[in-house]
């Protein structure tokens, strides 16, 4: 038994927070440290920022692309936000549910609000808020960043007001503190490992055949 991996991959974990409260920096760090996560990539109309690369930070979209993805239903939830349509392809799942990895996403309110109306059997999904210490921490790092005019940083901040309200959606929140990502990554390696340990049908029907006990007599 010591040598069945008793775990199987079947979580879809959605991290979400306001623009500029670090996501991407912790997600980063996470696939890094963990090989058996792997982030989905998302499709967008957004044009790409420099350095920004077709398929690796996003699938860059026309938007009649995006929107016959929409009527092809492609996608897992998608959403507008900022001017723009983001969106999560369903075949980012199915890709990591076969390389036996946890999928992560990073996602805004909406489109993880929506996921949650869904039944993703067999796989699970589990909500993650991730909340700046301030909001002047967060103009601060979107200021920084320099990625945004003056105008869209402004439509963000607001954004980001409405998301902060809808916190009572996710099942755990994060401070992500300027200059600390490393906590807050820890954090969130913490709750993975513990949704990991649950005790669930998946896990029972693995050990079950271990056992010699056939549930079907
Ligand atoms: P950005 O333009 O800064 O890359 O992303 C803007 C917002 O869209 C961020 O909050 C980001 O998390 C969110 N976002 C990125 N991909 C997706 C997606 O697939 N679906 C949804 N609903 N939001 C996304």
């Amino acid at each position: 038994m010591a040598n069945t991996p008793l775990y199987k991959p079947d979580l879809v974990i959605v991290i979400s927070g306001p623009s500029g409260s670090g996501k991407s920096t912790v997600i980063n760090a996470l696939c890094e440290a963990d090989e058996t996560l792997i982030e989905s990539v998302s499709a967008t109309t957004r044009k790409p920022r420099r350095g920004e690369a077709d398929g690796v930070d996003y699938h860059f979209l026309s938007k009649p692309e995006f929107e016959k993805y929409v009527q092809q239903n492609r996608f897992l939830e998608w959403a507008e936000y900022g001017g723009n349509f983001y969106g999560t392809l369903k075949s980012e799942i199915v890709a990591a549910r076969e390389a036996e990895k946890d999928a992560i996403l990073e996602i805004e309110v909406k489109g993880a609000l929506q996921i949650q109306l869904q039944d993703l059997s067999p796989a699970r999904s589990l909500f993650i808020f991730i909340i700046p210490s301030s909001f002047a921490t967060l103009e601060e790092r979107l200021r920084r960043r320099k990625t945004e005019s003056e105008t869209e940083r402004n439509k963000r901040l607001a954004i980001a007001k409405s998301e902060i309200l809808e916190i009572e959606h996710f099942n755990y929140w994060i401070s992500n503190p300027e200059n600390a990502p490393q906590r807050a990554v820890q954090q969130i390696q913490t709750i993975i490992a513990a949704e990991r340990s649950r005790i669930d049908t998946q896990l029972i029907e693995t050990i079950n055949p271990l056992l010699g006990v056939d549930k079907s007599d």
